[in-house]
């Protein structure tokens, strides 16, 4: 199937010629009889029902998840598309799509989450894409279920790369809700005592080089962490944790993290670590 299409893209790249002539002589046989096979082809429908759902491989998905496929396009064209429907605590594994991927929300309420991300809740009407090569998951909330139509292209007969499954920890951290309203943290802070400081907080530090592409969110808090631990600033560190478990670092990470950099920092910044990730993980 994937070496028929690949030849068949070759072909047609290569030889327009050849493939045209072929075309009109499909054209010519019964039925047809109109000039260009186009004009000749009827409109296809494929009733509800008539394709039989299956279940998505335990390889490729966590929970129970039914796959409803919903058309695959012929050659040189190469769009297929699918109705997947997750029950709560249902997902994919983490994986990449070659030419991306749009996936339509129907029903229930969802999450969606690239690598290095907050994960975020994803609703009927929503309309997701993710771009090539981008790592992420989707499936259903903890407590509901939710179906999408997801649509792909495929590149050398393949339309998704698979890789590891995403665990409780990646799962249950929180999703990102709407954009937060009303003074930021920062101003609340220090607006009255450091009005500038919270500003350049705000416009400097949060919306200009935490959001730079350079590193993703998820580094960007491993980062952060592992100074304010070596540094020694508990304050610090207990917003920073749950910033960090936002941007989609895992409870066990943080951890391994904290026991890593007593090495390099000293036992007592590593016990004081210890102890703020403690009440962080305990308020969830
Ligand atoms: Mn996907």
């Amino acid at each position: 199937m994937n070496l028929k299409l690949l030849i068949a893209t070759i072909i047609t790249l290569a030889l327009p010629g050849l493939v045209s002539a072929q075309t009109n002589r499909a054209a010519a046989t019964p039925g047809g009889g109109v000039a260009g096979a186009a004009d000749s082809q009827p409109i296809r429908i494929t009733r509800s029902g008539a394709q039989t759902s299956r279940q998505g491989p335990a390889e490729h998905f966590k929970g129970s998840v039914r796959v409803d496929p919903l058309f695959q396009a012929k050659a040189p064209a190469r769009a297929s598309g699918g109705r997947v429907t997750f029950e709560a605590g249902a997902r994919t594994a983490w994986h990449t799509h070659p030419l991306g991927q749009t996936l339509i929300i129907t029903a229930g309420v969802g999450r969606v989450q690239r690598w290095g991300d907050p994960a975020e809740e994803i609703r009927p009407g929503d309309v997701v894409w993710i771009p090539p090569g981008q790592k992420h998951w989707h499936g259903a909330a903890p407590n509901s279920s939710m179906t999408h139509i997801a649509i792909s292209e495929a590149l050398d007969g393949k339309s998704a790369e698979w890789m590891e499954q995403v665990d409780d920890s990646q799962y249950n951290a929180p999703a990102a809700g709407p954009a937060p309203t009303g003074p930021s943290r920062a101003q609340q802070l220090m607006g009255d005592v450091a009005p500038k400081l919270a500003e350049l907080t705000d416009n400097v530090l949060y919306a200009d080089v935490w959001e730079r592409p350079e590193l993703s969110k998820r580094d960007r808090s491993l980062v952060t962490l592992s100074a304010l631990i070596a540094m020694n600033r508990p304050d610090q560190l207990r917003s920073h944790l749950a910033l960090a478990r936002r941007n989609g670092v895992t409870e066990r990470e943080i951890s391994e993290a904290i026991t890593h950099l007593a090495f390099y920092a000293g036992w007592p910044s590593a016990v004081t670590a210890a102890g703020v990730a403690k009440e962080v993980f305990g308020k969830k």
